[in-house]
């Protein structure tokens, strides 16, 4: 789907928006150098099961382009933001999450961010709380 030059272009294009992020686990998840159980992706994204999931379902929407975390995010990246939700909401239902889910995203240290690769948590299968812990 996504050529090797491609990867190349998303990321000199990333380090001039963003700043040089620091390739993280979810580059190697991108260009398949370690494995996920992937079960969406296009062109701007892929949707992977969390490995360590907090819920009967829990996967992770990753945009390609490695914005470090959604509070570096430039507002002319509405479009894209935009569509990763679009793609959390497709997926969930195609894994059947009709009585409901959460979604979330997790920023920096107060958020409990761990991987700096913005990412979009997507849960179900259980009822959840709130507050959150
Ligand atoms: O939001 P936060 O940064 O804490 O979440 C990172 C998530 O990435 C965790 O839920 C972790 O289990 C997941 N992860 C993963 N595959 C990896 C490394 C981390 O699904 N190889």
């Amino acid at each position: 789907l996504c050529s090797r030059s491609d990867e190349v272009r998303l990321a000199e294009e990333a380090s001039r928006k963003y700043g040089s992020p620091a390739p993280t686990i979810f580059s190697k998840v991108i260009d398949r150098s370690i494995p996920a159980d992937i079960i969406y992706e296009d062109e701007k994204c892929l949707a992977f099961r969390d490995i360590s999931p907090q819920a009967p379902v829990h996967f992770l929407v990753i945009p390609r382009v490695p914005i470090p975390r959604i509070s570096a995010a430039r507002d002319d990246d509405a479009e894209l933001l935009g569509h990763l939700l679009v793609v959390a909401k497709n997926v969930a239902k195609q894994e059947s999450l009709h009585e409901g889910y959460r979604v979330v995203i997790n920023d920096g240290k107060h958020g409990a961010q761990s991987v700096y690769h913005l990412h979009i948590h997507v849960l179900g299968g259980r009822q959840m709380n709130w507050p959150p812990g």
